[in-house]
């Protein structure tokens, strides 16, 4: 039997997240601080609640995603009492320590959390692409499961509320940096009037063949091993020069790529020459400040 479900929130995330439980079936009812984003939600069906108080009285399980975690606080203030034995999966993206303070309140409140970090964007929900990686209360996992599979492929990461928006981080720091490497590539391209386009058709095989790397760098980074047999610190800096030195005769900027070539030279500072670059990792864990 599926429970009722409420959705606050009805930005794109909350509202793709709203019509994916729809389309499942749910009883859903939605509330968003401006009401005017409930319309096309209701047209589809949604109950569409006047106030926060109204919307947790609806469900016992209660989706919240919205901007941050202080827009969560100022809601669930709104809700009191309300919430009392109810299951809140916030799915609103933020630090792993405002998770876990989330969770110790509500564990105070006798309210079951669970916390998500959504891998998608919104057209991606209700798709297998789709991947939203939890911790927090197994027990919600275990009553709402099959409503969360709604969203997508449901990864629980463990009890520790705060290991979902650790990972989610994580995973977006290394999308970052693929995307800040193409953007820097692209720019290099353009300077010399080429075509990103036709650039992609070697830059997506490129990375995915170096992709194939990173199992062996995290073995290295395991072990505390950084020997290398692939390339060194010190063979690295001696490129990074030419490489930063190109970017000046080409006139574009090397404000995403001096980060990088300053870690390497702190690592040959520090005597790391002949380390492979798997050591990047632990002088990141060790920074220069500390
Ligand atoms: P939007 O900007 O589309 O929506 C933001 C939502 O937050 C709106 O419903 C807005 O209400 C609400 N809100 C903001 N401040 C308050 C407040 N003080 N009180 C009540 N409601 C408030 O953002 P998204 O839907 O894209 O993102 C929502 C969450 O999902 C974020 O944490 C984001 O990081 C995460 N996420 C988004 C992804 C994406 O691709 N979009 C991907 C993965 C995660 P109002 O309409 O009244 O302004």
């Amino acid at each position: 039997k599926r429970p009722p479900v409420t959705v606050i929130g009805l930005g794109m995330m909350g509202s793709a997240l709203a019509q994916a439980l729809l389309k499942e079936g749910y009883r859903t009812t939605v509330w968003n601080r401006s009401a005017d984003k409930a319309a096309g939600l209701a047209a589809q069906g949604a109950v569409v609640a006047g106030t926060v108080a109204e919307a947790v009285a609806a469900s016992p399980l209660i989706i919240i995603c919205v901007l941050d975690y202080g827009a969560v606080n100022e809601i669930l203030e709104q809700a009191g009492d309300l919430l009392d034995g109810r299951a809140i999966v916030n799915l609103t993206n933020g630090t792993p320590a405002q998770a876990r303070q989330m969770a110790a309140w509500a564990a105070e409140q006798g309210i079951e959390y669970l916390d998500g970090g959504i891998m998608a964007v919104p057209q991606m929900i209700a798709s297998p692409g789709a991947l939203l990686l939890y911790s927090g209360s197994s027990k919600i996992i275990d009553t709402y499961g099959p409503a969360l599979e709604s969203f997508g492929s449901t990864k629980y990461l463990g009890q520790d509320p705060g290991l979902a928006s650790l990972h989610d981080l994580a995973l977006l720091s290394a999308m970052y940096g693929m995307f800040s490497g193409f953007f820097h590539a692209v720019a290099m391209i353009r300077s010399e009037q080429l075509q990103a386009e036709s650039f992609t058709s070697l830059v997506v095989p490129w990375l995915q063949a170096m992709s194939a790397s990173l199992p062996l760098m995290a073995q290295a980074v395991d072990a505390g091993d950084h020997q290398t047999k692939v390339s060194s610190l010190h063979i690295n800096q001696t490129g990074f020069g030419h490489f930063i030195d190109a970017c000046r005769e080409l006139g574009i900027s090397t404000e995403l790529m001096t980060p990088i070539q300053e870690l390497i030279n702190r690592g040959v500072a520090e005597g790391y020459g002949t380390d492979g670059l798997s050591r990047l990792v632990e002088l990141l864990q060790k920074p220069e400040s500390v």
